[in-house]
């Protein structure tokens, strides 16, 4: 199975309702997300799946993202702003497009980061 990546960033506020400590103030972080999507096969071209295609859907969600109050966002008011709830979300949602999808990585900073992958894909 053939594996790729793509990588894109966004910067957004949140908070963290329910943490004790100064996450659950009020801040930001600049983001990194990665979307991996699987193939088995290659095209006639040798190509598993067009880098841009996937680029391009990624961009655009994270536009929808960048620079926003992640809190105030729908999916988010339900639950809270965390990177496990950011990385579930854009796999939904790629995953509307993208049937292929494997795995979203979300990095809160340099250090940290979480991978969402479903059990069943
Ligand atoms: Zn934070």
């Amino acid at each position: 199975m053939f594996e790729l990546s793509v990588e894109g960033h966004f910067s957004a506020a949140h908070q963290v309702k329910g943490y004790i400590g100064d996450c659950a103030d009020i801040h930001g972080h600049t983001y990194k997300v990665k979307v991996t999507v699987g193939a088995g096969r290659l095209d006639k071209i040798g190509m598993a799946v067009d880098f841009r295609s996937v680029k391009k859907q990624l961009d655009e969600l994270l536009k929808e993202l960048d620079h926003k109050n992640l809190n105030s966002i729908p999916f988010f008011e339900e639950r809270n702003a965390t990177a496990e709830y950011i990385a579930k979300y854009l796999f939904d949602r790629i995953k509307e497009n993208i049937s292929s999808i494997v795995a979203v990585t979300v990095w809160e900073g340099p250090n940290y980061s979480v991978t969402y992958s479903p059990d069943e894909v």
